[in-house]
C-alpha cells in the first residue's frame, strides 16, 4: 500500500510538472485559449437553454444586506421561464451572477421596488451588457415614481458609452435605439394591481411601509395557478399579510431586531455615535423576523424565503433563524446568492437547489 502511494505521489508530481512546462508550448497556449473562448461563447450566445414554460425558476443573484461588508450581491432575483428573464431589483454587484448563469439580452423587463442602492445599483451594467448582447428591443423599466431619476439618470450617464460603441461597431451591430431604458411608472396603491401581464407572468404590485421612501412597492406574480409574494423592503404590513393565505412563496425582507438594539447599545457603549444613530433608525426600517413568524400564523403558505436580513449574515445570525423557523408547518429558507427555487405549473412542489 505504502508504495502505491509513493507511485501516486510520483504520478503527480510528473503530470504536473510536464503540465507546467507545456503551457509554455504556444500550440498548446492557443489549444487552451480557444476552449475557454468556446466554452464561453456557447454561454454567452448558445443556444443550449433549456426552454420549458411549465417551470418557473426563482435565481437568488442578490441575497445580501445593504451597505454590508460581505461581498454578497445586494437585492437582485432573476425569474427564469423558459429563455425569458424577468429582473426584480438590481443591486450592486448581482449581475455578475445574472450573466454567469443566464443569457443577458434574455432580460424581458426589470421591476424596481424602490430606489435605495442597494435595490438599483447594478441597473446601469445590467441595462448595458443587455444592449451589447444583442437585446431586440429597449429594456423596459417597472416601478413607481421611485424609478424615474434612476433611468433618467443612468441613460444620461451611460450616452457618451452608447456614442462610442455605436460608432465603432455600427448602428446595426449596436441599435442606438435599444439602448436607454424605458422607464413604465403607475401609482401604488395598497390593494395590488396589475403592472405588467405577458403569455408567462402576470405581475401585481402594493405599496409598502418603508418611510421616508413613499412610494416603496412589493409585487404579487401569478404564473399560472402559482402565486409569488415580494415584499420588498418593509416593515410589517398588512398589505402583504392579507396576501399571503394560499400563496406558494412568500420572500421576505428581514431584521433580527433583537440583534440591531443590541448593537445599538454595543454603539452606545463604546461612544461610537455614528453607529449608534445608525442602528438606532434602521429598526423601523424592516420587519422584524419574530414579527414575520407571527403574522404567518394559521396562513396557508408553501414556503417562507427571508431575504436581505439584517445585521448581515453571520453565524450566530444564521443559527437564531433557523432556531426561530425550527417549528413552522411551511418550509423556510434563509436566502443566500445563488440559490434556485423552481416551482412548476403541474405540481405542488417547490424545489430548493
Ligand atoms: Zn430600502
Ligand atoms: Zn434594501
Amino acid at each position: 500500500m505504502k508504495k502505491f502511494f509513493i507511485f501516486l505521489s510520483i504520478l503527480t508530481i510528473v503530470i504536473g510538472t510536464v503540465g507546467y512546462f507545456s503551457l509554455s508550448s504556444p500550440a498548446v497556449q492557443k489549444f487552451v485559449i480557444k476552449s475557454i473562448f468556446e466554452s464561453r461563447l456557447q454561454g454567452a450566445f448558445g443556444g443550449s437553454e433549456v426552454v420549458n414554460s411549465d417551470k418557473l425558476e426563482i435565481f437568488f443573484c442578490g441575497s445580501g444586506s445593504p451597505l454590508s461588508f460581505i461581498p454578497e450581491g445586494a437585492q437582485c432575483m432573476a425569474l427564469i421561464i423558459g429563455s425569458n428573464i424577468y429582473v426584480i431589483d438590481s443591486g450592486e454587484n448581482s449581475f455578475g451572477k445574472i450573466s454567469s448563469n443566464y443569457l443577458p439580452q434574455n432580460i424581458k423587463a426589470v421591476f424596481i421596488t424602490h430606489a435605495h442602492s442597494d435595490h438599483i445599483g447594478d441597473l446601469d451594467e445590467l441595462n448595458l451588457r443587455r444592449w451589447v448582447s444583442g437585446a431586440q428591443a429597449p429594456l423596459r423599466v417597472y416601478g413607481s415614481s421611485e424609478i424615474v431619476n434612476v433611468t433618467s439618470g443612468i441613460n444620461l450617464a451611460y450616452k457618451n458609452d452608447e456614442d462610442y460603441r455605436v460608432a465603432h461597431h455600427g448602428e446595426e451591430f449596436v441599435p442606438p435605439e435599444n439602448r436607454p431604458m424605458i422607464p413604465v411608472v403607475h401609482k401604488p396603491t395598497d390593494r395590488p394591481q396589475l403592472i405588467f401581464e405577458d403569455q408567462n407572468i402576470r405581475v401585481e404590485s402594493f405599496l409598502v411601509d418603508h418611510f421616508p421612501v413613499r412610494e416603496a412597492i412589493g409585487f404579487r406574480i401569478f404564473f399560472g395557478n402559482k402565486k409569488i409574494i415580494i415584499s420588498g423592503d418593509t416593515e410589517i404590513t398588512d398589505n402583504v399579510f392579507s396576501l399571503v393565505d394560499g400563496a406558494d412563496i412568500l420572500i421576505h425582507d428581514g431584521m433580527i431586531k433583537d440583534h440591531v438594539s443590541f448593537l445599538e447599545k454595543v454603539a452606545k457603549d463604546n461612544n461610537i455615535s455614528r453607529a449608534e444613530i445608525a442602528f438606532h433608525d434602521i429598526l423601523d426600517y424592516h420587519a422584524d423576523v419574530k414579527a414575520i413568524k407571527k403574522n404567518l400564523e394559521n396562513k396557508d403558505l408553501g414556503l417562507l424565503i427571508v431575504n436581505h436580513l439584517v445585521p448581515a449574515k453571520n453565524p450566530i445570525g444564521i443559527r437564531y433563524m433557523e432556531d426561530l423557523f425550527s417549528d413552522v408547518p411551511y418550509k423556510f429558507l434563509l436566502a443566500r446568492d445563488n440559490d434556485k427555487i423552481v416551482v412548476s405549473k403541474n405540481s405542488d412542489e417547490i424545489i430548493i437547489n
